[in-house]
């Protein structure tokens, strides 16, 4: 492990010690049913209800407006359908660069619920066109707004205050994909006027199999998973402690680390991302790069030869970890949606690069160094 290079923290994050060791004690001691009513499952009852207190205050939301889900994956598929089948949504308004499991979760509700959707254009940062927006918002059915925070391939984020005023300015429901922002920005719901937000564990340093999401009192939705009664009735299934706990964890370490975080991450970016120029003038960096992007996201298109086609190849040989398109797609889809809604030519390489606070300097220069030797040699 230690040779090698991981520079795929957009696609998942290692777990940090201090998670670990929550863990473990969760696995050691507490593995009681949080719904019995003995000390064992008073207990675990605790500690679910600890965590949702902890990640609520770090939202201003109440504590009642968060539940615990297996993934975002999961949290995305209860509010989109939801809100179709239960909230009288008949259109929804989105972007072409979501995550597949907002675009899906789409393509499955136009094709089997009483609901259109219309896609926004993006322009060639990925940036979503305000205008258009706030056009269709201004007729049309009742209307949920799913904009994602954040760009997981890209790293371009959309203005949260600006989009969710337009949205509710204009009597649409607001739902925001905030996976890849989550534990890197601050997201206060007493700020902004936002209905629904989805989060994933293992994007900060948690767990994966868990995740949850926020939904405002003022538009409660019926569960999509039915079963008993946890979640106060919102998602049935015994809850994932073990998770729950590490991701809380791993949460208010992200939260108490923001700035140094931020800070540290913004050098590794900005070194690689000169380097990467002085190697070639010619590449590409995808994505907002002035304002409002991910800063542990660069994505890097290399403009096409011999020796860029086996550039992913040669440095995983190397054990340089990287991503040539969507994690959770990476294998599976040839080209990528984002990189193509955005217009990047396609004989272009594209890499994204996504860096951790455990990522170093001197990291950075070995895969500059590495990159070079490839590509120069
Ligand atoms: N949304 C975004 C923006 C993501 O990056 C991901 C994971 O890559 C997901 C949703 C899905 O998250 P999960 O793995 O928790 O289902």
């Amino acid at each position: 492990m230690t040779d090698r290079i991981y520079f795929d923290n957009a696609s998942t994050t290692p777990l940090l010690p201090e998670v670990i060791e929550v863990m473990h004690s969760v696995m050691r001691e507490d593995f009681g049913n949080p719904s019995s009513i003995h000390s064992y499952g008073r207990r675990a009852r605790k500690i679910i209800e600890d965590a949702r207190k902890s990640i609520a205050g770090l939202f201003n939301a109440s504590i009642g407006e968060i539940f615990f889900t297996s993934c975002a994956t999961e949290a995305n598929n209860t509010i989109l359908k939801n809100a179709v089948r239960h909230l009288g949504v008949k259109r929804i308004i989105s972007s072409p660069t979501e995550h597949h499991c907002v675009l899906h979760t789409l393509d499955y509700i136009q094709e089997n619920d009483d609901a259109t959707v219309d896609f926004v254009h993006v322009d060639r940062e990925g940036n979503v066109d305000l205008d258009q927006l706030e056009k269709l918002l201004e007729d049309g059915p009742k209307t949920m707004v799913s904009l994602m925070m954040a760009n997981n391939e890209i790293g371009t984020m959309i203005d949260i205050g600006q989009v969710s005023a337009l949205a509710k300015g204009h009597g649409a429901l607001f739902h925001t994909d905030a996976v890849q922002a989550i534990g890197k920005y601050p997201l206060d719901v007493s700020k902004h006027d936002i209905d629904y937000f989805s989060a994933s564990a293992h994007k900060f340093h948690g767990p994966k199999g868990v995740g949850f999401f926020y939904m405002n009192q003022d538009h409660v939705l019926p569960p999509f998973i039915h079963g008993g009664g946890q979640e106060r009735n919102m998602r049935a299934g015994t809850e994932n402690i073990i998770g729950i706990a590490g991701m809380s964890k791993a949460l208010e370490i992200a939260y108490m680390e923001m700035e140094s975080r931020k800070n540290h991450i913004s050098r590794l970016r900005e070194k690689f991302k000169k380097g990467l120029i002085a190697i070639n003038p010619e590449i590409r960096f995808n994505g907002n790069q002035i304002d409002n992007y991910l800063h542990h996201v660069l994505s890097v298109s290399f403009p096409p030869s011999e020796k860029v086609e086996l550039l992913m190849f040669n440095l995983d040989i190397h054990g340089i970890c990287a991503s040539s398109g969507s994690a959770c797609t990476s294998g599976i889809e040839q080209t990528s949606h984002v990189l193509e809604a955005i217009g990047v030519p396609m004989d272009y390489v594209s890499i994204r690069f996504s860096f951790s606070p455990l990522n170093t300097l001197e990291e950075v220069e070995k895969v500059l160094r590495r990159i070079s030797e490839i590509l120069l040699r």
